[in-house]
């Protein structure tokens, strides 16, 4: 079976008007009290873990935003209808007014003409980051719901197209949260379980490798000097056994 091709987009760039939180009011990892956090800090990182896990999971990717420069939203849908991709997922964080308030939530947007397929694929997203994160359910909305306006790249999109919003910039609680390596892991792999549970792929969690610390005192080619020495601990009090391993 040929495999499935997710166009990912992490939307604005570095620079983009008004896309960045209010002045923190403290030192966030490695911001300054004063600085300000930009959406594509969230954005671009959760996008490349979410590139990450659907090639684990077995998925072909286009990143249609790689690069923190603008790229035009002409330019991210028609790279996504080009490559004949078979979803278009674009990762964003919320904002309300631009002052730190108590709006909270996650939400994803489709297009006020989005098909039935497009709708399930978002319904699915949005029920593993609420799980994964926590957080406050704001439900699927269309674009005229959210913003008022048709959004280009989910107008456009030949494929179901959707915008996740992790969060509130303008939140305190979650905004700290969009620099947090842990929870844009978190995020890319919520968002990676809906996208497998849409086309009925096996969802293939990261491998977390067991590693063991062994405190050596002594390598001998000899048993009986080995032993001498594992006594030799035991008298002091420490737990000694011989370990043979081949050479
Ligand atoms: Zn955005």
């Amino acid at each position: 079976m040929a495999k499935y091709l997710i166009a990912v987009d992490s939307g604005h760039g570095m620079q983009t008007a008004g896309k960045r939180t209010p002045a923190i009011p403290e030192a966030w990892f490695n911001k300054k009290k004063g600085d300000i956090i930009h959406e594509k800090e969230f954005n671009k990182p959760a996008a490349e873990y979410l590139i990450t896990a659907l090639k684990r999971c077995g998925f072909d990717t286009i990143n249609v935003s790689p690069g923190t420069a603008d790229v035009s939203l002409k330019d991210r849908y028609t790279k996504a209808n080009n490559a004949k991709a078979n979803a278009f997922v674009s990762k964003h964080y919320n904002a309300f007014n631009g002052k730190w308030g108590k709006q909270n939530g996650i939400e994803t947007i489709i297009s006020q003409y989005a098909s039935a397929m497009t709708k399930e694929l978002a319904k699915m997203v949005q029920a593993e980051l609420v799980k994964a994160h926590s957080r406050t359910d704001r439900g699927v909305k269309t674009d005229i719901q959210q913003s008022g306006n048709n959004i280009a790249i989910l107008r456009y999109t030949n494929m179901p197209a959707i915008i996740t919003e992790s969060g509130f910039m303008d939140n305190l609680v979650e905004a700290k949260t969009m620099l947090d390596p842990e929870f844009q892991k978190t995020d890319a792999e919520a968002t990676c379980r809906g996208i497998c549970k849409f086309f009925g792929i096996t969802y293939v969690p990261e491998k977390t490798e067991k590693v063991i610390y062994r405190v050596q005192v002594g390598a001998y080619s000899n048993r009986e000097l080995a032993n001498d020495t594992k006594n030799r601990l035991i008298t002091l009090g420490y737990d000694a056994i011989v370990v043979a391993d081949k050479k």
